[in-house]
């Protein structure tokens, strides 16, 4: 049987064991289309509430989550060769298939040529709606790439976390573990008390994901809905070759790197992620599928030393379908402009968009802001960037929903490649049927 029809059938299982989530996504497309927002807003806004509840309730457990596992993760490694060893091999892996995602966007938007047909589609009035938008992702471009790497590092790790800034969360917390390992006997109670917190919150984790049903329903409705189904017509070229370039990723690329690096058997995996791969759709958020991300990594055989150290890292540095999105939306901009594209541009979009998704959160919209860091490159006005954003914007929640899962799917992979490489993958765990209802 081929690998992506391995890979269907593990997902397929996955949905099986996780029918009410997948209910509720296909129930939140149903009413999404037939209920749109402009025709009945108090419905959106009901929908828009119960979403953002289910949203707020797991980001609530995000941080003190992240924060612990890094903690347990780095001081559970140990001595700092191990911590090299598994770092560097984890920013190998990554940066594999970074690459390879920006390479393969390359490819498909240089095919289909997307933004060829949306030539002509660009009315100015669409493009008022959004200035405000766009004021502000300039705002970001002016800064300069100096500037944005300098604001990674905390001046202030205190109000870095009550602003929720991830990146510069992981920062200091990285170097402060690394600090605690350092520290020897002295910071076992402080470890300890960690400990505590991340097993209180993956136990709240649990307890959340009761209400994933209702809360994917109500943020895939509410999507759905904002969209409105019209607007696909007008750039569904966009749309297709991002979620193609997307699908290569997901069917072709994961599949491939695991083969090559790992005996880790792809369906298995991918059955046993299915849950947060749903739930990574609906939210649109790798930071807010993070709990669920590491319980179904972890109850499936991943160690936790391991899933604590690569997985917080991932879902705010590893953005491969953030990648693949920009590249195809910078390539759609040129093309509707009628930009030349050389192939020392193509270099170039292609290093910013490995820069800009890696400094984008895992947060809904995230990509759309830092994309301002390659179209900076790329020469248009500001004019100009107003009437592309436009149309982008207006599939933007749609798009996202896609992306987002390569984003959770590709921290998995890389997490089980890990373990498998360390002897720290747990095989009867992963394969075992009975344990799947748990998972
Ligand atoms: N929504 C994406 C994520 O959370 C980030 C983005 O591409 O906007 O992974």
């Amino acid at each position: 049987m081929g690998i992506h029809m391995q890979v269907i059938i593990a997902l397929l299982l996955g949905i099986k064991r996780n029918g009410h989530i997948f209910i509720g996504l296909l129930l939140g497309i149903i009413v999404g289309c037939f209920l749109p927002k402009v025709d009945y807003p108090t419905v959106y806004n009901v929908l828009s509430f119960v979403g953002t509840a289910f949203i707020n309730t797991i980001q609530m457990v995000v941080l003190p989550l992240v924060v612990s596992a890094i903690i347990i993760g780095i001081s559970n490694i140990g001595d700092s060769k191990q911590l090299t060893k598994l770092g560097s091999k984890m920013i190998f892996y990554y940066a594999i298939i970074t690459v390879l995602a920006v390479i393969i966007a390359i490819a498909v938007a240089m095919i289909m040529q997307p933004g060829l047909s949306a030539k002509g589609l660009i009315t100015h009035d669409v493009a008022a709606s959004v200035q405000g938008y766009v004021t502000s992702a300039l705002e970001y471009q002016k800064d300069n790439m100096v500037q944005i790497f300098l604001d990674l590092i905390p001046k202030n790790p205190f109000e870095a976390l009550s602003t929720g800034k991830m990146i510069p969360i992981i920062i200091f917390t990285t170097v402060f573990a690394v600090a605690l390992s350092k520290a020897g006997d002295i910071s076992r109670p402080l470890v300890s008390i960690f400990e505590s917190i991340f097993a209180a919150t993956m136990k709240i984790t649990d307890w959340i994901m009761y209400l994933a049903a209702p809360g994917v329903f109500a943020l895939t409705a509410c999507a759905v809905s904002t969209c409105g189904v019209g607007v696909f017509n007008n750039i569904s070229k966009y749309i297709i070759a991002v979620i193609l370039a997307l699908a290569i990723q997901f069917f072709a690329v994961y599949p491939l790197i695991m083969k090559i690096f790992s005996k880790v058997p792809v369906g298995k995996l991918y059955s046993a992620i299915t849950e947060a791969i749903m739930v990574a759709f609906g939210t649109a958020s790798s930071s807010a599928t993070l709990p669920l991300t590491i319980t179904c990594c972890e109850k499936r055989g991943i160690s936790n030393r391991v899933c604590s150290f690569v997985l917080p890292l991932g879902a705010t540095l590893n953005m491969d379908g953030t990648a693949i999105m920009q590249v195809v939306a910078v390539l759609f901009m040129c093309q509707m402009y009628g930009i030349e594209v050389s192939l020392l541009l193509i270099a170039e979009i292609a290093f910013l968009a490995i820069v800009a998704s890696s400094t984008s959160a895992g947060i809904p919209g995230a990509g759309m802001i830092t994309i301002a860091l390659i179209l900076n490159g790329v020469g248009l006005t500001p004019e100009q960037l107003v009437l592309g954003f436009s149309l982008l914007f207006a599939v933007e929640r749609f798009v996202d929903m896609f992306r987002t899962i390569c984003n959770v799917t590709s921290d998995c992979v890389v997490a089980a490649m890990i373990a498998d490489n360390e002897n720290e993958l747990n095989y009867e765990l992963l394969c075992n049927e009975v344990q799947k209802g748990n998972a």
